[in-house]
């Protein structure tokens, strides 16, 4: 079975600003996260709902303790709404000895998730780690659009590197299995991409099938 890293980009986070309310902090988030969410990898542009700002710690576990964490953007995570709504308060860890730290996850800019996640071949998130799992399981990182968010940047980067192939080749024969491969591609983009949005939109459920 193939194995395919979890994610392409790298997160930091970058911005020194200080501002407040949190939510100043939405276009820094969006650039530093490359607009994807920080925990299932879902590109922003790919939903129609605005992407959300997750607190890694959350409000119920500091807002007693320490407020601060509110407005500190390194408790920021830039998250799509169904991780966002899945993580919620969930929290395990003692703010006044490490008042950044959420032990049930792992925070996206600082831990390489790539060395935690990484997807089969149908996209599908896995984990060998075993809080890795745990966090499949919170946050439902299962979902299937997950998944077909990632066959959809998938296919379309193949399509790509097909079409750039086909514009060198001179053989007629070569060309045309190229070319066939690529109207395959992109039946295949349609498929995905309508079965994605009819997910995410909740129109239909289509739990437990398989593509
Ligand atoms: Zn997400």
């Amino acid at each position: 079975m193939g194995k395919h890293r979890f994610r392409k980009y790298s997160i930091k986070r970058t911005c020194t600003k200080k501002l407040s309310p949190y939510n100043k902090y939405q276009e820094d988030l969006r650039k530093d996260f490359h607009d994807r969410c920080g925990y299932c990898d879902m590109q922003g542009e790919m939903l129609t709902q605005m992407f959300q700002i997750d607190h890694f710690v959350p409000r119920k576990a500091f807002e007693k303790i320490d407020i601060s964490l509110r407005d500190d953007y390194d408790n920021l995570v830039w998250a799509c709404p169904k991780c966002n709504l899945a993580k919620g308060s969930k929290y395990k860890g003692d703010i006044e000895k490490n008042r950044l730290d959420n032990e049930m996850f792992y925070d996206p800019a600082k831990v390489d998730l790539n060395e935690i996640f990484y997807r089969n071949e149908f996209g599908i998130i896995c984990s060998d780690d075993d809080k890795g799992r745990e966090i499949i399981k919170i946050l439902k990182l299962y979902r299937p659009s997950v998944q077909y968010a990632w066959m959809i940047e998938r296919i379309v980067s193949v399509t790509e590197y097909l079409c750039n192939m086909v514009e060198g080749i001179d053989d007629e024969d070569k060309k045309q299995k190229l070319n066939a491969e690529i109207t395959r591609l992109k039946a295949q983009y349609m498929d995905v991409e309508r079965k994605f949005k009819a997910l995410y939109r909740m129109k239909i459920s289509l739990e437990g099938v398989s593509i």
